[in-house]
């Protein structure tokens, strides 16, 4: 549409989960103008300060816009031949010492390439999305309580619910559309009520009838105190329970199985006995009026209750069990499967479901849910990418924690990773203990990193090839958010230079591996493993950048991801329809007029097609094969590490609403990087003045790890309590990661951001 000479199409936010759906005026082949489209079910017209920003992530001074090789220690300009070939070589010695690191921003077709050129391609398995690092755990407890992943609810529990449970959450400034979808049901009258359960005070907890400050990692205790009143008090949902769970115990041992061991309700009821009122809230400091409120919302069958979490709870030490517990209480109580009852986690990147979880790029997945270890998935992929039985690896890779390990590590001590393809993140700035997991790169001469990436980032200064990336809607692409709905969109402007599609890196070097003889680049006939044809059945040349755009790439690459998705009744949305619509959650059914039906609430037979007439909730994909969902008891365990004499203090990390992840798209637009220009450590008053500290001193933030010193805004955007303090991990001049600890869920794999040991001192 062309109204006054500015053209307007549509696409996905590129930032948060929410999946925010915007207008992109275009005008001379630039974006000119960004709004919030009014008729959108995500966000009904409205974006938060980054989304109305969102445009200018494209136009930051120092784009990245050649292949740059280090030469004697310095980046310099070659051509894509020339990087293609490097890569080429690399992998080509030395296969199995390669990984691809990508992410949650990865579109469908990008994370989609890059899945069958490991798989099946180099038969390797070293493949992880940054989502390792914020949503791994909220996959390892669907998977462990329903047998498949992702939320059964949708946004729409938010406009139905009662009460809204925020576990650890912050969406005023994370998810701030779905948050004021929330407050603004307020501003129409109606009643609902929000529970915000922290560590500290937020920009949320201003809207909570009740803010409970737990200390952290007790939510684990919480949850169990909830089921423990539930049942002492024979206040669960006996109907629920008896017709659709069963029960799990977590297997307390160092190996952590993803599936427990079955247990009864007896034994249940006996392992949470520990859990009463007293002992919760002398764990947790959480008052015993307090949890009897909790625990009696839940005991309510009349309300309708919606729990909300996002890192809070995956970025745990114990992520798999609070997730588990969550879903849990949810089942116990019966607030579950009808609108406004669910336990719904939010993702922090635009694709984290779309392309981490449902392409299947994690190190021990498949696309469509499929998984490395099972040999029938495994066959089944090598049929349908037309390969020999036998060519997917049998043995899971590295996760992300373990990959950059062995990468720092030198080959001669073990570490078996030399090259590192880095697409769409910014390791450098985002994993955790970076000394350990980053920076110990240095040095290591064997080592070699390339980044594709759109500006020079914390990762990239240690890079050895540097290759620049088209953005947003430089390039077509197709995200699905935290609701299941996949959203498509088309290139709308051409890309700074000679950046170019992430999908056509992998397609290139793919094909310059097939040029040299690789056997992984050809399927069963021979051909190339990307081989698309155009409608005459002509092979398009799409590892040719000439030809890249011959045909739709995205739209090829997808429908061949498409039938990947039916196994799990994941059924994604045909890519016709998706341009037709603002994305659809899956599973997208053809009606019998041909049109196609979105899925809000799955397992319910008012909306899930795939549930048997007559079962009112099914879970189809039960993991006990009895289409029930799984409670499960986990214990509270300490977290790895908690202050004592030496290092007295909490931290937790986090976002800032202005800022996107590490900031390297947000800081290069003017507004958002002088509305919050620079990290802080928030302080509470009190401990403040025990260092004597005031406002903008600069303290020493000091772990076992290491140290960064920052300035000091006391109380902050909220107020820590006593005892705690938060450093935002947006500014890379300030890398807090520096200090923060990478013990990880024993389950998920998921590294701890919110709470480690410290020391804050003057500076
Ligand atoms: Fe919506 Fe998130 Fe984008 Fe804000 S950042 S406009 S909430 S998708």
């Amino acid at each position: 549409q062309t109204i006054q000479g500015i053209h307007w199409d549509k696409a996905p936010c590129r930032f948060c989960g929410t999946g925010c759906h915007v207008k992109v005026g275009t005008k001379d082949g630039k974006v000119v103008a960004i709004a919030g489209h009014e008729d959108a079910e995500v966000n009904k017209g409205l974006l938060c300060v980054k989304g109305y920003h969102v445009g200018g992530i494209l136009y930051g001074e120092d784009r990245l816009t050649e292949p740059m090789l280090r030469k004697n220690g310095k980046l310099e300009p070659i051509s894509w031949d020339e990087a293609i070939e490097v890569i080429a070589k690399r992998i080509y010695e030395k296969p199995k010492e390669f990984a691809i690191y990508g992410s949650g921003q990865w579109t469908i077709p990008e994370g989609y390439a890059a899945q069958k050129f490991m798989r099946a391609g180099l038969s390797n398995n070293h493949l992880e999305p940054n989502a390792r690092l914020c949503m791994a755990s909220a996959v390892t407890g669907f998977i462990s309580t329903y047998g498949v992943d992702e939320p059964a609810g949708c946004y729409d529990d938010l406009d139905e619910a009662d009460v809204i449970i925020l576990w650890g959450n912050n969406p005023a400034e994370m998810h701030p559309v779905l948050f004021s979808r929330i407050v603004d049901r307020r501003s129409r009258g109606e009643k609902v009520t929000i529970i915000d359960i922290g560590t500290r005070r937020t920009r949320s907890t201003e809207f909570a009838d009740h803010y409970m400050n737990f200390k952290p990692q007790t939510d684990l205790a919480i949850a169990n105190c909830i089921a423990h009143y539930l049942v002492e008090n024979d206040l669960y949902d006996k109907e629920f329970v008896s017709k659709h769970c069963n029960f799990r115990i977590d297997v307390d041992d160092e190996t952590r199985d993803l599936m427990g061991r079955p247990s009864t309700f007896e034994e249940y009821k006996e392992n949470l006995k520990t859990y009463t009122f007293e002992y919760t809230s002398e764990l947790s400091g959480i008052p015993e009026e307090q949890l009897k409120i909790l625990a009696e919302t839940f005991a309510d069958k009349e309300l309708k209750i919606t729990s909300l979490w996002c890192m809070g709870m995956n970025q745990h030490f114990r992520g798999t069990a609070i997730n588990r517990l969550v879903h849990g209480i949810h089942l116990l109580s019966g607030h579950f499967g009808t609108p406004g009852n669910a336990p719904t986690s939010l993702t922090g990147q635009p694709s984290a479901c779309g392309t981490a979880r449902e392409v299947g790029t994690l190190c021990h997945t498949l696309p469509g849910g499929r998984l490395i270890a099972k040999e029938s998935d495994r066959s089944d992929c090598e049929d349908r990418w037309n390969v020999e039985r036998g060519r997917i690896n049998p043995q899971i890779g590295y996760h992300t924690v373990k990959m950059w390990e062995k990468f720092c590590t030198p080959a001669d001590k073990g570490g078996d990773i030399s090259t590192i393809f880095v697409q769409v993140t910014n390791p450098g700035h985002t994993l955790p203990n970076l000394a350990k997991l980053f920076t110990a790169k240095e040095g290591l001469d064997d080592k070699f990193l390339i980044v594709s990436e759109v500006y020079p980032t914390a990762t990239t200064k240690l890079a050895d090839l540097v290759l620049p990336a088209a953005l947003w809607v430089e390039k077509g692409g197709i995200y699905g958010n935290s609701e299941r709905r996949t959203q498509q969109w088309f290139k709308q402007v051409e890309p700074p230079g000679q950046a170019r599609e992430d999908a056509w890196m992998t397609i290139a070097i793919a094909r310059k591996l097939f040029e040299m003889g690789h056997p992984g680049m050809k399927d069963k006939n021979g051909d190339f493993l990307f081989t698309v044809k155009d409608e005459q059945g002509e092979v398009v040349p799409i590892w040719d950048y000439d030809h890249y755009h011959d045909i739709n790439t995205d739209k090829a690459l997808y429908e061949e991801y498409r039938p990947f998705s039916h196994m799990k009744h994941k059924h994604v949305a045909p890519y016709d329809v998706l341009v037709k619509s603002q994305g659809l959650r899956w599973p997208v059914v053809e009606q019998k007029d041909g049109t196609f039906r979105e899925t809000r609430f799955r397992f319910s037979e008012f909306d899930d097609p795939f549930v048997e007439k007559g079962k009112g909730i099914q879970f189809y994909h039960s993991v006990t094969k009895d289409d029930k969902a799984l409670i499960w008891f986990c214990p509270y365990e300490d977290p790895e590490e908690s202050p004592d004499e030496e290092f007295p203090t909490w931290l937790c990390t986090g976002r800032v609403l202005e800022h996107w992840h590490s900031g390297s798209m947000t800081m290069r637009v003017e507004q958002l990087r002088n509305a919050m220009p620079g990290a802080y450590v928030e302080m509470n008053p009190q401990d403040a003045e025990k260092q004597g500290l005031n406002n903008g001193d600069q303290a020493r933030v000091i772990s076992r790890r290491g140290e960064m010193i920052l300035p000091v805004w006391i109380n902050g955007r909220a107020s820590p309590p006593e005892g705690t303090v938060f450093v935002p991990f947006f500014d890379e001049t300030k890398l807090i990661n520096d200090v923060t600890i990478d013990a990880h869920c024993p389950v998920s794999k998921e590294p701890d951001y919110k709470k480690c040991a410290v020391r804050v001192e003057k500076f």
